[in-house]
């Protein structure tokens, strides 16, 4: 068959039509990529790149280019493994940890089978569970961070996923919940930690414990390398081969893997001075938008979520004074809200003054 032959007026129609079905609620990510002065959108580590990584990628030989690289990304996979206390053969890298999640449910989902996650969380997982022809069910996140494992079992889902500490919202799940939803779990978990490095209760011993749980990991956040895309997943062994299988070979590329080995060998001290320079204005930019009457929500990440009324028009008008915030018009629970990336004080700054400014 020929496009032209699929009867839709418009050669988009026409080779819409000839897609998987499941495509067709997916639209591709489209955030405002608008260069702004002061982008605190992303949750990226707003202190730059650690420099052994940067290091590291300026002096690569040739052979980083002109030929493949790893496989499976082998001595990267052992050194996350000693970054973390496991042993090789539980580590799955990826192109980012998005590449992990969109594999783990390619791999553990057949399609019509459900995916189940709290809301709000995470919102590329319904994307990941639709174009791998899965269906999305959600489970409402309380207030305080809290889930009920009962209704996380009544979904009947093959997959479940949880995200902590949560984007959006930034606080931290408990921690016997997440057990009992581990416990009582049909199929895989996936526990995504993005943001563990952030946060006080690491989880890791859970992978132990657990063989139908996968975390992922990414060197996107606190190791400031989300331009190179490195992410990783970590689980037992028999897990962890069947995410790699789907994942494919030759995903993390050679200069991506150089930098990552070379921040987690050499840079281990700058990104944890990082992380300390993050939680120290972290405390101050909270306590100045409670000092405003606002009332963010508590958090464990590198990013703070504060509801506001009107949500869309706020961020606007911070962008056009210069401060990119990531808007959300209307989160479960919660109503419209900010999130916002916390990084060096002159940034959070002129956030403070631009959100005051909007908010008048
Ligand atoms: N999980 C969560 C919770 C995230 O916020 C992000 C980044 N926005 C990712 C995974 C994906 O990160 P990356 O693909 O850069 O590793």
């Amino acid at each position: 068959m020929k496009i032209s032959d699929v009867n839709i007026s418009g050669v988009d129609a026409s080779a819409t039509a000839l897609a998987r079905d499941c495509f067709r609620p997916v639209a591709l990510y489209d955030p405002d990529v608008t260069p702004c002065e002061v982008d605190l959108s992303d949750n990226t580590n707003l202190w730059g790149v650690p420099p052994a990584a940067q290091l590291a990628i300026g002096s690569a030989e040739s052979d980083a280019v002109s030929r493949y690289p790893a496989p499976y990304a082998a001595e990267l996979k052992t050194r996350i493994a000693s970054y973390l206390q496991v042993e090789p053969s539980m580590v799955v890298t990826g192109c980012g940890s998005d590449d992990v999640l969109d594999s783990a449910i390619r791999a553990f989902g057949n399609p019509g089978d459900r995916v189940v996650m709290p809301n709000p969380s995470f919102g590329m997982i319904p994307v990941f569970a639709r174009i791998n022809g899965l269906e999305p069910v959600f489970v409402p996140l309380g207030r305080g961070g809290d889930l009920s494992p009962a209704a996380f079992d009544a979904a009947g889902a093959r997959i479940t996923y949880l995200c902590s500490p949560n984007n959006p919202t930034g606080g931290a799940l408990r921690r016997a919940d997440i057990d009992e939803i581990i416990r009582s779990a049909r199929g895989l978990v996936i526990l995504d930690q993005a943001y563990a490095e952030f946060s006080t209760d690491s989880l890791t011993d859970l992978v132990k414990a657990h063989d139908n749980l996968l975390m992922t990991r990414t060197m996107s956040k606190a190791f400031g390398l989300a331009g190179l895309r490195i992410g990783y997943g970590i689980g037992s062994p028999a897990l962890v081969r069947e995410v790699e299988k789907s994942r494919g070979p030759y995903k993390v590329n050679a200069l991506a893997a150089r930098a990552a080995i070379s921040a987690l060998t050499g840079d281990l001290a700058w990104v944890a001075d990082r992380i300390a320079d993050m939680k120290t204005n972290r405390a101050r930019f909270l306590a100045a938008l409670e000092a405003m009457g606002l009332a963010p929500l508590p958090t464990d990440a590198n990013f703070v979520c504060v509801p506001v009324g009107d949500a869309r028009r706020v961020g606007e008008s911070m962008r056009m004074r210069g401060v990119a915030v990531r808007v959300f018009e209307d989160l479960p629970g919660i109503g419209g809200a900010l999130r916002i990336t916390i990084g060096p004080w002159e940034m959070m700054d002129q956030c403070l003054s631009s959100l005051a400014e909007s908010l008048s």
